[in-house]
């Protein structure tokens, strides 16, 4: 049911997401890239397991947090909003994070990628969808209790604005609410590889090496 302001509101971000996709045109489609989605809770460790594929399996690692991050210091328009809304825990405008990513991969030179927070709505993941025109090989789920997840955000000190106890609450809860759909929507595709976030890292990154190794190889 839109309203007069909604259907204002759809229709400008139908414009941003064409423009995003015409900037886009040609150059994504040919490089063609392969990506693999990195979703899990805050704090369950996808950031350092990304890590560690990257110096093993020859991806790169785009972190959208990172890169909205990035945005705000580079004093960009969009600083103030992207800054505000991380600061709630908020998910940014799907047409900016896509922009962020496109322009990440196109410049990057790799055609193997690793995207890790992103989509974390059902929106994100159609708009990405639509607009980059490219599906993951599978999505890397890592699985941890949301009170070993505080321990580490808490724990872990990076200097980040939303790492408090009141906005890390808001972050699981949107967590929970946007982000597990997604992990449902590629689970019933049979695209979700879910990993038990709650153990080691080096425990974790044994199974997480058991999935991106060929078979017939060893990695080390
Ligand atoms: N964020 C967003 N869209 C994205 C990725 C991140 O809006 O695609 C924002 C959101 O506010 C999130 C914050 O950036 O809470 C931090 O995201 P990041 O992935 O760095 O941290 P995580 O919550 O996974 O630890
Ligand atoms: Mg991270």
């Amino acid at each position: 049911m839109g309203t007069v302001v909604d259907d204002g509101k759809k229709e400008a971000q139908q414009e941003a997401l064409q423009e995003a996709q015409q900037e886009a045109h040609g150059s994504l489609a040919d490089l063609n890239p392969t990506v693999v989605f990195v979703l899990g809770g805050p704090g369950s460790g996808k950031g350092t397991q990304c890590a560690n594929i990257v110096e093993h399996f020859g991806f790169t690692h785009l972190s959208a947090g990172d890169l909205l991050r990035a945005e705000i210091k580079s004093g960009s328009e969009n600083g103030t909003m992207i800054s505000d809304m991380i600061k709630e825990g908020k998910i940014v405008p799907s047409e900016v994070t896509i922009k962020l990513l496109e322009r990440a991969m196109l410049e990057n030179g790799n055609d193997k990628f690793l995207i890790d927070g992103f989509p974390r709505n059902e929106e994100n993941r159609a708009a990405f969808e639509d607009v980059a025109k490219i599906e993951p090989s599978f999505v890397l789920y890592f699985d941890c209790s949301e009170e070993e997840m505080e321990r580490r955000l808490l724990g872990r000190n990076q200097g980040r604005e939303d790492d408090n106890v009141e906005t890390i609450r808001k972050r699981f809860k949107v967590f929970q609410e946007s982000s597990l759909p997604v992990i449902e929507y590629y689970n019933s595709k049979g695209k979700v590889r879910k990993i038990d976030a709650r153990r080691p890292i080096e425990e974790v990154y044994e199974s997480v090496k058991a999935i991106f190794a060929p078979k017939d190889e060893k990695a080390d």
